[in-house]
């Protein structure tokens, strides 16, 4: 389903859009806008819109500030909300330098290299994401509190819940937008919802993960709402994950079904399984990229701790769902909506390409619950446990010459250096918690 240039003029002016917004994401998978006007949208179709790259988090190059935006055609998409009869479109870019050649931090650029490293060696990539979010009320001055407005638990329906209009409202323009959503619910924590749409390939998942977000927030806003995507915005509550359905296929059929094996998986799918949990250590810090992401992953919140896979419990960090043949797929459960999107696809997709390649055993499934194993009882099956903070994840992260050669050494420099500071500057602070448990006692 290629769009021509010349659709997208037409739909344009048939649909009186006033206004584009040219969308990338920064380093850390912040949202970035270049808004322009119909009339520049013929220029902007022809890549030919600059902006500075060095006010962009992770995108400065001495010397090399001016940036290109080349929109990918296919992701032109009006926004559901009208102004005064006026509509805005966004489309998704890829970042170009002037001499006309790709920007190697673009995060868009490096998953489009691991899809061509797929696509060499016969697959195709499928996710489909669940991310979680927490919808806040705000304060009298209208900035967000981490008060929620309802009672409510998983799949509840309160007859008064604000944040429940704001989900379905949020579907609604998704919906509208050409998301496929599969299904929209409360989670577990007071204010916590959930929308998963339909797996596409991986570039377009990507893609719908950053502007679901910025929908997701437009609307909130709409119902004076403040929707968070940050991991454990509450102590003692469920977190926010996004899990994400991972499948390959390979001409036109799905390369992890094989109805002759015990659990109906295919060798490509052990390996990718394999590769996964091999490289689950040194990936975290890209799809746990926050201090706050390792308040989350800790035993009693459905959120994984250890390195294992399971086709039955939730506590295992790859479960295989009971779905097969065309609906057989891996779900990875330590990623959270704080992660870069483009470059969390890139490293899943990477490390289960490497877990092909290397033919990783993946070893035998936890059918267990590991929350109530003991230390020992780990030990002797050999399940370690993912990082259990930042700099124990950048640890790992910077000795890794597979995350250097995914993400290229542009953005892992960018990365290590960037985080690192942030660790630094958190350890140094003085929690409440601290003041709460010292101030009288000593
Ligand atoms: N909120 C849980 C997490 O942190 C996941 C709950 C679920 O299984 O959907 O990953
Ligand atoms: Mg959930
Ligand atoms: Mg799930």
């Amino acid at each position: 389903e290629k769009i021509s240039r010349e659709k997208i003029l037409r739909i344009a002016e048939e649909k009186n859009v006033e206004f584009i917004r040219l969308q990338f994401v920064d380093i850390l998978g912040i949202i970035k806008n270049v808004a322009i006007t119909i009339e520049q949208l013929p220029a902007a179709l022809d890549g030919k819109i600059m902006f500075d790259g060095s006010s962009i988090e992770g995108y400065t190059r001495i010397h090399e500030s001016d940036m290109y935006l080349k929109p990918d055609y296919d992701t032109f998409t009006i926004f559901p909300w009208a102004n005064n009869g006026s509509c805005t479109a966004r489309m998704m870019c890829d970042i170009y330098l002037p001499d006309g050649s790709p920007f190697v931090g673009c995060p868009r650029g490096i998953l489009k290299k691991a899809i061509a490293e797929a696509k060499a060696m016969g697959y195709e990539m499928f996710a489909g994401p669940e991310p979680e979010f927490f919808l806040f009320e705000k304060d009298e001055n209208g900035n967000p509190t981490t008060n929620t407005h309802d009672s409510g638990g998983y799949f509840d329906l309160s007859p008064v819940d604000l944040g429940g209009e704001a989900r379905r409202d949020t579907v609604l323009a998704l919906k509208k937008m050409g998301f496929e959503v599969e299904a929209a619910h409360h989670e577990v924590a007071p204010g916590q919802h959930e929308i998963d749409f339909k797996y596409t390939p991986v570039l377009r998942t990507a893609d719908n993960i950053a502007t679901f977000k910025f929908v997701t927030k437009v609307v909130a806003m709409q119902h004076n709402l403040h929707a968070t995507f940050m991991p454990k915005p509450i102590y003692g509550e469920s977190g926010s994950g996004m899990h994400v359905h991972q499948s390959l296929y390979q001409n036109g059929e799905n390369a992890f079904y094989d109805p002759s094996d015990k659990n109906g998986l295919s060798k490509i799918a052990y390996y990718y399984i394999g590769g996964l949990l091999k490289h689950a250590k040194e990936t975290t810090a890209i799809l746990n990229p926050t201090i706050n992401s390792y308040k989350r992953l800790v035993p009693g919140y459905e959120a994984p701790v250890y390195i294992s896979w399971s086709t039955q419990n939730r506590s295992a960090l790859v479960r295989v769902p009971s779905a097969r043949e065309n609906g057989t797929r891996l779900e990875l459960r330590n990623p959270d909506p704080t992660a870069n999107p483009y470059l969390a696809a890139a490293v899943m997709l990477k490390a289960g390409l490497s877990g092909i390649k290397n033919k990783i055993d993946p070893g035998e499934q936890t059918t267990d619950n590991i929350y109530e194993m003991s230390y020992q009882e780990r030990k002797n099956r050999g399940i370690s446990s993912l990082p259990s903070s930042m700099e124990e994840a950048i640890k790992y992260f910077q000795e890794s010459q597979f995350m250097r050669e995914t993400l290229g050494e542009h953005t892992f420099n960018h990365l290590v250096e960037a985080k690192k500071i942030e660790c630094s500057v958190y350890k140094k602070q003085v929690h409440q918690w601290e003041i709460d448990q010292y101030l009288t006692t000593y």
